[in-house]
């Protein structure tokens, strides 16, 4: 008998177009939740919508996560249609080329940071307002949240950054009711690759499909448990 602890519920994933946020729509729409995805291309947003085949339809939204008021129109569009967010997943972020510091152009530093970071500040802010107890926050953060790798400052920063303010908001929240989650991928096979590894060996990392079905798993965990960090990544590692 299929599994529908979504029905009736709401899941809003930004960077939904692919890679792990496609297949997070993907789980939670299998699930039964409605499903909202963000990104920057709604041409991309739409086609990514027909490879989410759940039992209700999935609603495609333009949302640059790193303008405020590109997230205020999108959370507006939401509270239209939805009066409650029960899982919002901070995933969109980018990667930049591989640089040592003394050559990284301060344009990516700030795109990445802004994007992985200030986007991930300015969606839960923009979210909490219809979030309920009972609800989890999913923040898509990496090992890079924990661990150091040469020629990737801009992208550690953020991360190291995005792992604090994650910390900062559980305890916000916890009042409230809201479980937040940290998820720490290791390395899986998307298109964020292209940007610093094109020749990364695919074959050995960890499918988009798997991390999603452990944040499904600590989506669902009883009420009065609440799953605080995933780190999830290939048995034989990659790196
Ligand atoms: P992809 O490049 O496949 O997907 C990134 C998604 O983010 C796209 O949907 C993209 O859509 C969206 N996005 C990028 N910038 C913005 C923006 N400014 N506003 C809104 N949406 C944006 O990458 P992954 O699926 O690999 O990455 C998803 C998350 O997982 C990232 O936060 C990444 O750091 C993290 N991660 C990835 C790992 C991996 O090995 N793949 C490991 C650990 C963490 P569009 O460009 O159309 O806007």
């Amino acid at each position: 008998m299929p599994n529908e602890s979504g029905r009736n519920k709401v899941a809003v994933i930004t960077g939904g177009s692919r890679g792990i946020g496609l297949a997070m729509a993907r789980a939670f729409a299998d699930e039964g939740y409605n499903v909202v995805i963000t990104g920057r291309d709604i041409a991309r947003l739409e086609q990514a919508t027909q490879k989410i085949k759940g039992k209700t339809q999935a609603q495609a939204l333009v949302c640059d996560v790193t303008a405020a008021e590109s997230v205020a129109n999108a959370f507006r569009d939401i509270a239209q249609k939805h009066s409650s967010i029960h899982v919002l997943v901070n995933n969109a972020g980018i990667a930049h080329a591989l640089a040592p510091v003394e050559e990284l152009p301060i344009e990516t530093w700030k795109e990445v940071v802004d994007t992985n970071l200030t986007g991930t500040f300015l969606v839960t802010r923009a979210a909490l307002p219809l979030m309920r107890p009972g609800s989890t926050i999913v923040n898509n953060l990496s090992v890079a949240a924990v661990q150091p790798f040469a020629g990737m400052s801009a992208y550690n920063a953020s991360k190291f950054g995005a792992m604090g303010f994650t910390q900062a908001l559980r305890e916000d929240v916890r009042k409230k009711g809201i479980r937040v989650l940290a998820l720490l991928p290791g390395a899986t096979d998307t298109d964020i690759w292209e940007q610093f590894w094109p020749d990364a060996p695919r074959e050995r990392m960890i499918s988009a499909k798997s991390v999603a079905q452990a944040v499904l798993h600590a989506v669902a965990a009883p009420a009065d448990t609440a799953i605080e960090e995933i780190r999830i990544g290939p048995a034989a590692g990659v790196l």
